[in-house]
């Protein structure tokens, strides 16, 4: 014989009730089945919310109460033929009459007890069975519906009732021994006491219905069919990436349902886990789907350790501490036993060795009655100081990681935690039980979503990392990042096992946000139509996102932007810049940055502020954390003045040439910081920032080659004017250089503690000299390389170098 328990989602719709009474059929054939059925699902939600609507004189549960009348008639009438429907729809009509009454009552005397509780709640199944035991017989099954009252027996622990097993088992043996239909069905969930009270098995409670009659009669199998395909290896409601187990040893399951699995209630596990009879995991909308296995495996078959994570969430964390406790025997057993006497079930306990505080974790519904409790309890000892007051604290969740196999490796809570801290989840406590198949962790509510992510990706996807981009400022460089995404995307994920995912755009006016990724089709007609952009709404966003290796990455010129870094850090939100004014401005600010950055585990990378896309800072930062030290650093570094003075000759002008450098994109938005010499002494300072030193832009000698009116210009047309009317000067530097077989170049030096950018002429055979285009050039000299320098040289401008530059450090981060 098998049995087969059917969930709330399974018998919700008159769709899934037929799927139902095909899978029953089908089994039918083959062996005696026994069915269980849960009430439609969200029934007994909809009953504890009318009844406390109900006791609270709100007449809205008659509101509640007639669509939960219509939605149960409505499914009869959809699945049932007119031969069954009118004898169903008077058994319902009576029920629901039933229910009606005992509402109203509730309403008059304004009291809802636990046993009321439970009577009023058994009608979920009652409403349920009846639709789901006619289509049974429509379908021409020879089918017995048994109250499964009649059979399961408990004590008076109302809405949550311990079962009386030697009767419950004899009871349901009789039963069956001495009923001969193919296929028997049973409401789950409800029960009645030794003396006679309707009481419930708990919230999740059909599933342990289905468990004990399973037990009671050596069923060949227990079958759990829900909405679901098997016990995932996380919550799939949580985790999208979540799978289904194939097979879980009986204690695995335990495990996972108690911390928060809610596919299977947890003591549905132990009855038949004493008989050895396996459970399937199944799914009432893919019956063909395998499911999850739960038997009795040897653990050493299992090759890997985790095999699931899971959460309860509504946790409160108690934590009960002071001198007095140290090294006094009896003292847990005091506040176990007050806890016990209030029913308070302890999710987790951790004591510290030192003995001066034990913490435990309960469900925040309790949190009140154990406070007031122990705190009586222990009067006296808070009254000598020995002890503090009870401490709650609320908002938190448990994660558990589960495996029978974690034992026998070392180094899976270095694991989970490492991930966690990482991704700045704050832990509150931890435990671990002796067994060491599950290692949990109390946590803040609003990180369990950020956590199990992170975590299944640690432990079941290969490592493959997701990181989320919140990028704001989508001009040329923006776009180009942008494109170059979506074209790696896929190579990314295959060989560098990093899923890149776009979650946040912004320009000036408009932005856009999606948790689950924004599609990089169409981003651009997303933005358009996105909300008003604010600096302040999007990290507001990417805060309550919360998603693991988040990223906000800065491709604008703005000071505003630029200071905004500090608070994304603060919340382990990485940073990458091609901004040059975070490192460039005061060097405190620099250092708070850098500071912040350490602190929070986000990394804070800018190599694209000096160079573009060409490895300068990297190359620099591998120098020093080796131990090198820099003497000199003699560079080109402004892509765009070396494209000035690359195509500026007798026969251009110096107004044209800067106009197509701008044109072409190679200078920033306003020319006359290139042109100033600003950018490049930003550029040097940043360096010499990286190899150690603590200057200042004004620290920063800089010769300039503009003339007064240029420099003194009111904008940028009005310094474009000038380089027309002062055409002759800049002519002049070019013929002098000509004249001495130079070239110019607009060079940036670093000696010692000093540095300096200006105009240069370059004599033939400088490695300067020959310097193409736009290129950049940098030469390290440093103790390693004395002589002989280092030399970095390539495209320094250009938007697709600049944001291959800005994906390179997105990598680097990705990769840390
Ligand atoms: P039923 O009504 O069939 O009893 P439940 O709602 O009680 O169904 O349980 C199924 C739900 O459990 C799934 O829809 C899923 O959202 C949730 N769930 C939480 N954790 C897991 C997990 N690890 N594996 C599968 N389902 C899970
Ligand atoms: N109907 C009950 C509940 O929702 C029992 C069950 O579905 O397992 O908790
Ligand atoms: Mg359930």
């Amino acid at each position: 014989m098998k049995v087969l328990k059917f969930g709330g989602t399974s018998v919700g719709s008159s769709e899934n009730i037929h799927k139902v009474v095909d899978i029953v059929a089908k089994r039918s054939k083959d062996s005696r089945i026994l069915v269980v059925i849960s009430a439609v699902g969200g029934v007994t939600d909809s009953l504890l919310i009318m009844a406390n609507e109900a006791v609270s004189k709100n007449e809205s549960y008659k509101t509640t109460f007639h669509t939960l009348k219509a939605k149960h008639l409505h499914i009869a009438e959809e699945v049932l033929n007119s031969a069954y429907l009118e004898a169903v729809i008077d058994t319902l009509t009576h029920e629901l009459d039933q229910l009606k009454s005992l509402l109203d009552g509730l309403f008059l005397i304004n009291e809802l007890s636990p046993k009321t509780q439970d009577k009023l709640l058994s009608f979920g199944e009652r409403l349920s069975t009846t639709i789901v035991i006619a289509c049974l017989e429509q379908h021409g099954l020879k089918v017995q519906l048994k109250n499964s009252q009649e059979l399961i027996v408990t004590d008076n622990n109302f809405t949550n009732a311990r079962v009386n097993l030697d009767n419950t088992y004899k009871n349901i043996k009789d039963f069956i021994a001495s009923d001969h239909h193919d296929v028997i069905l049973f409401p789950g969930f409800i029960s009645k006491s030794e003396t006679g009270e309707i009481t419930t098995l708990g919230r999740g409670g059909s599933d342990y219905t289905a468990s004990l009659i399973a037990s009671a009669i050596d069923a060949e199998d227990l079958e759990i069919w829900t909405d679901v395909s098997g016990m995932f290896t996380t919550n799939p409601k949580l985790v999208k990436q979540a799978i289904p187990i194939e097979k879980l040893s009986y204690q695995e399951a335990i495990e996972l349902s108690h911390f928060g699995a809610k596919v299977l209630y947890p003591p549905t596990v132990m009855p038949v886990l004493l008989k050895d009879i396996p459970i399937w995991i199944k799914n009432t909308n893919q019956p063909e789907e395998q499911g999850t296995l739960i038997t009795n495996i040897n653990q050493l078959q299992v090759a890997k350790p985790v095999k699931g994570i899971s959460n309860i969430d509504n946790i409160a964390l108690m934590t009960l501490q002071g001198s007095g406790m140290v090294g006094i025997p009896g003292f847990s057993k005091r506040l176990f036993e007050t806890l016990a006497n209030e029913k308070i079930n302890i999710i987790l306990i951790t004591q510290s060795s030192s003995e001066h505080s034990i913490c435990f974790a309960i469900d925040e519904s309790d949190a009140q009655k154990a406070k007031t409790s122990v705190d009586q309890t222990f009067q006296n000892e808070i009254s000598l100081k020995q002890l503090e007051p009870l401490i709650v604290e609320t908002e938190l969740s448990v994660i558990a990681v589960v495996g029978d196999n974690m034992k026998n490796h070392q180094g899976i809570s270095g694991k989970m935690f490492s991930t966690l801290g990482k991704n700045n989840v704050n832990i509150r406590a931890i435990a671990q039980g002796a067994s060491e198949r599950n290692i949990s962790a109390v946590i803040s509510k609003k990180d369990v979503k950020k956590a199990l992510n992170s975590l299944h990706e640690r432990f079941f996807e290969d490592n493959t990392k997701q990181v989320n981009l919140f990028i704001t400022g989508v001009g040329n460089v923006g776009q180009r990042l942008l494109e170059q995404i979506k074209q790696q995307k896929k190579y990314v994920k295959a060989h560098h096992k990093v899923n890149l995912r776009v979650v946040g755009i912004s320009n000036s006016r408009t932005m856009v946000l999606d948790a689950d990724g924004i599609s990089l089709k169409d981003w651009k007609s997303q933005l358009d139509s996105g909300e008003n952009a604010s600096l302040n709404g999007f990290l507001e966003h990417a805060k309550s996102m919360n998603l693991r290796n988040s990223v906000f990455v800065d491709i604008t010129a703005n000071s505003d932007v630029a200071n905004s870094y500090d608070q994304y850090l603060k919340e382990s939100i990485s940073v990458v810049a091609c901004n040059k004014i975070a490192c460039s401005s005061n060097y405190d600010d620099y250092q708070n940055l850098k500071a912040l950055s350490l602190k929070y585990s986000a990394p804070f990378l800018f190599e694209t502020n000096v160079g573009a896309g060409l490895p300068v800072i990297d190359t620099l930062n591998h120098l020093m954390t080796s131990g090198d030290k820099v003497n000199k650093i003699q560079a080109v570094l402004s892509g765009s003045l070396n494209f000035v003075f690359n195509n500026f000759n007798r026969e251009s002008t110096f107004h044209d040439v800067v106009k197509q450098a701008q044109d072409e994109g190679y200078t920033e938005p306003d020319p006359r910081i290139d042109l100033s010499g600003v950018d490049v002494a930003r550029k040097i300072l940043i360096l010499a920032r990286e190899s150690g030193l603590s200057l200042e832009l004004t620290d920063i000698s800089m010769e300039n080659f503009l003339t007064e009116s240029a420099m003194n210009a009111n904008s940028v047309d009005d310094f474009y004017e000038t380089l027309k009317s002062d055409e002759e000067h800049y002519k002049n530097l070019y013929l002098s250089a000509e004249k001495n077989n130079c070239q110019l170049k607009f060079v940036a030096e670093l000696d010692g503690d000093k540095a300096k950018v200006g105009l240069q002429e370059i004599p033939e055979g400088h490695p300067f000299y020959n310097l193409e285009g736009k290129d950049n050039i940098v030469m390290f000299f440093t103790e390693r390389y004395p002589e002989q320098p280092l030399i970095i040289k390539g495209a320094g401008a250009g938007a697709d170098v600049t944001a291959s530059g800005l994906f390179a450090d997105i990598m680097r981060l990705a990769n840390n």
